[in-house]
């Protein structure tokens, strides 16, 4: 089981860490003939302007978009959560467009720039402690997305198939469940295809 981390820019080495932890293999990927080793592949928080710009520039665009018509997991995190999603408010061009939603960036204003809090994600027990930094919420999904938390009222975890996405940084605590939670996503997709 080997799961990449998109390492264009953001938080690459503190994924690496949580997905060893839950049990993978995890690399560093830098360039699209690496994705062909790959089972899945997270694309880590940061700033999803110059992640998109990055991954244009090297040919991720494509390159991802194939990866997950294989049906290999993604996983957005922060600025990948936007990086996956169809629509960006308040901007005309999205990026990967992989995920049937709409999201708004930086949703949480000046006030509460960044914050913890403990989160009740479905499918797993236990409140998992979450990290928010600029974050971005999920305004709006489509039929085939699952809602898996909420903050507020407003969706900061949510799955369609084989892709996972949250607002926070997952990575930035000893809390490796949700990488778990991925790692688990990536082995049932890899039976699936065997
Ligand atoms: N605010 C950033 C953006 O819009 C995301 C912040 C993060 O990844 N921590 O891209």
């Amino acid at each position: 089981m080997k799961i990449g981390v998109l390492a264009l820019q953001g938080a690459v080495a503190e994924h690496i860490r949580s997905l060893e932890s839950a049990g993978a293999e995890a690399v560093a990927i830098k360039r699209v003939e690496q994705l062909d080793e790959l089972d899945g592949l997270v694309i880590p928080g940061g700033e999803s302007t110059t992640i998109g710009k990055l991954m244009r520039n090297y040919g991720f665009m494509e390159a991802i978009a194939d990866f997950s018509a294989q049906g290999k997991p993604l996983f957005g995190t922060c600025a990948g959560l936007i990086v996956l999603a169809d629509q960006i408010e308040g901007q005309e061009d999205a990026h990967l467009r992989l995920m049937d939603m709409t999201v708004a960036r930086n949703a949480f204003g000046r006030q509460q720039e960044s914050f913890e809090t403990d989160l009740d994600v479905k499918g797993i027990d236990e409140p998992v402690r979450a990290v928010f930094i600029r974050a971005p919420l999920i305004k709006k999904v489509g039929s085939s997305v699952e809602v898996l938390s909420t903050y507020r009222d407003e969706i900061v975890t949510a799955r369609q198939g084989h892709l996972l996405a949250v607002s926070y940084h997952p990575e930035l605590t000893d809390d490796y469940r949700l990488h778990a939670y991925f790692v688990d996503m990536v082995k049932e997709a890899a039976a699936g295809k065997a």
